[in-house]
């Protein structure tokens, strides 16, 4: 029996609506490759219309006090987690990850609520008594205005949350433009909201493509832009917002090397690299697409390695037992392929073929999904395009290198600089690598280390377009202008014009 797609809509003071464009985008379970559901994609009067109701609400919420806007963050956060599963669910369905991956992506957001109930005391200023006789000077922060935030397909709940709850909290009023790919969990997200007291036009969703996104950039309402993507676009944002003087803060791509030493654990490296390349089909900014063996070990890993990429449990992201899921989408799966073919073009040993894996092997009804297997590539060289460029699939490169010097000079000369990683006993190889990498977030023994809610996401070189990470103390920095504030008191003015630089006396 065939159902009809639903109809997703935008959020906009406080209630779905439509919008008034005729435009819109199917959305796909990539499990199946079934159409589920048909998204708006707003015209740029949408657009007006939720910035405009964020316009409306900001005077009110930026003057309501820190504390109470955090009252509301509690009750939010109480509800998220009474829905995490609900939520997980959803990104299962659109995006197709295993479920509890899913789960373990709302957790993550749902920290950075946690961090963002804090509000009062993360927008406590600085105070000087006496600066010079009988004044005074203190530093405040205060909120931007409208916001606006515009993420990927990878993270539909957890990379808005990098944003919203730190913008909100600090008194901001935001539009939210989610991946036309997976936009329903940014609804309910919406209604959770308002259940738990938000104002109307202080969350807003608007669906869309590059019109809604173009409206944002352009409107002299939106004071700031935070944005999650690819590199090129990540660029393009940064440069269009700054032209119209916004802030801007621009995640971009990666591509993100774990460095193995010859003394690390093998076990635990073959642990690492088949998570952290395979998981969530490779499709996160922290993945491990290199895997750069330093000396002989890459014999004792890869072995090992190539035996766990055959047997990896690639099944339909319900079935609990799944360790990897679909690829989101025919164009992902096509772009991956294409990478594929041109890592055999380009000379590089291929020990696992993910092609060959059948979607009939995941589950019922998928023959007709978006699947892949894991891919492993030997011997890949800098000079090769797999190299270079962010495949963002299941595709492993190995590289031999002779020492660890080597090793840092790879990974400092690459492009990207979001995520990496070494393996490692040695305490002094540890600290070396933290400290020469040119990486903006860095495991030991850690394969993907995303940061706790309360220090900050954000990579290096072309992985960060703008000067602030997401979320944290930065976060926080990125959604508040500071203020200074210098007072005395009529009765403690001295007589006369003073046309000297004032100092302190
Ligand atoms: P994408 O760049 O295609 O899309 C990101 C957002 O930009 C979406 O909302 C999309 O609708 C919009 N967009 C797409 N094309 C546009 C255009 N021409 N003009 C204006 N807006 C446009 O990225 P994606 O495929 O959704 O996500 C995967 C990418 O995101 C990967 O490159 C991944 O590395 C990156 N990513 C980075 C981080 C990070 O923290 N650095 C986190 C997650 C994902």
């Amino acid at each position: 029996m065939s159902t009809q797609p639903a109809d997703i809509a935008h959020y906009i003071h406080g209630r779905l609506t439509p919008g008034t464009s005729s435009r819109s985008q199917h959305v796909t379970n990539p499990a199946t490759g079934v159409v589920i559901g048909k998204v708006a994609l707003a015209s740029a009067s949408d657009v007006d219309a939720a910035v405009e109701s964020a316009a409306a609400a900001f005077p009110a919420w930026s003057a309501t006090p820190p504390l109470r806007r955090a009252r509301i963050l509690f009750k939010f956060l109480a509800l998220l987690n009474e829905h995490r599963d609900t939520l997980a669910r959803m990104i299962t369905t659109e995006h197709g990850k295993v479920f509890t991956d899913a789960q373990g992506e709302v957790t993550r957001g749902i920290e950075v609520v946690e961090f963002a109930c804090g509000i009062p005391q993360l927008l406590k200023g600085d105070y000087t008594e006496q600066v010079s006789t009988n004044i005074d000077n203190w530093t405040l922060r205060q909120s931007l205005g409208v916001v606006a935030g515009i993420t990927p397909f990878n993270f539909p709940v957890m990379v808005p949350m990098w944003m919203f709850p730190v913008a909100i909290a600090c008194g901001n009023t935001f539009v939210l433009k989610p991946s036309p790919i997976d936009p329903s969990p940014s609804l309910l997200i919406a209604e959770l909201f308002k259940e738990a007291g938000l104002p109307d036009g202080v969350f807003n969703v608007v669906q869309g493509d590059k019109e809604a996104v173009d409206a944002l950039l352009d409107h002299p309402e939106v004071k700031a832009v935070s944005f999650v993507g690819s590199t090129p676009i990540a660029n393009y944002i940064y440069e269009t917002g700054a032209r119209h003087g916004k802030r801007v803060q621009a995640l971009g791509g990666a591509k993100n090397h774990m460095v193995v030493m010859p003394d690390a654990d093998v076990e635990q490296v073959v642990d690492a690299l088949i998570g952290a390349a395979f998981g969530s089909a490779g499709e996160r900014c922290m993945a491990i697409s290199v895997a750069v063996f330093v000396g002989d070990v890459a014999d004792k890993v890869i072995p090992k390695l190539v035996e766990r990429t055959r047997t990896l449990k690639i099944l339909e992201g319900m079935n609990l037992a799944a360790e990897m899921g679909p690829i989101v989408s025919r164009v992902a799966h096509q772009r991956i392929t294409g990478y594929i073919e041109q890592g055999i073009a380009e000379g590089a040993e291929m020990l696992v073929d993910g092609r060959d894996f059948d979607g009939s092997q995941a589950g019922a009804d998928c023959a007709g999904g978006f699947w892949l297997g894991g891919t492993i590539f030997d011997h890949v060289t800098p000079a090769m395009k797999i190299y270079q460029e962010e495949i963002f699939g299941p595709v492993l490169a190995c590289m031999r290198v002779k020492d660890f010097a080597e090793a840092v000079d790879l990974v400092n000369a690459h492009e990207f600089g979001n995520g990496t990683a070494c393996y490692t006993r040695d305490g002094h190889i540890a600290r070396e690598f933290a400290t020469r990498i040119q990486v903006g977030m860095v495991g030991i023994n850690v394969p993907i280390p995303v940061p706790m809610a309360w220090h900050g996401f954000g990579g290096w070189k072309r992985s960060l377009f703008g000067d602030m990470h997401a979320y944290g103390e930065e976060g926080v920095r990125f959604y508040t202008k500071q203020k200074s504030v210098m007072q005395r008191w009529p009765n403690s003015i001295a007589k006369g014009a003073e046309f000297a630089m004032p100092t302190s006396k």
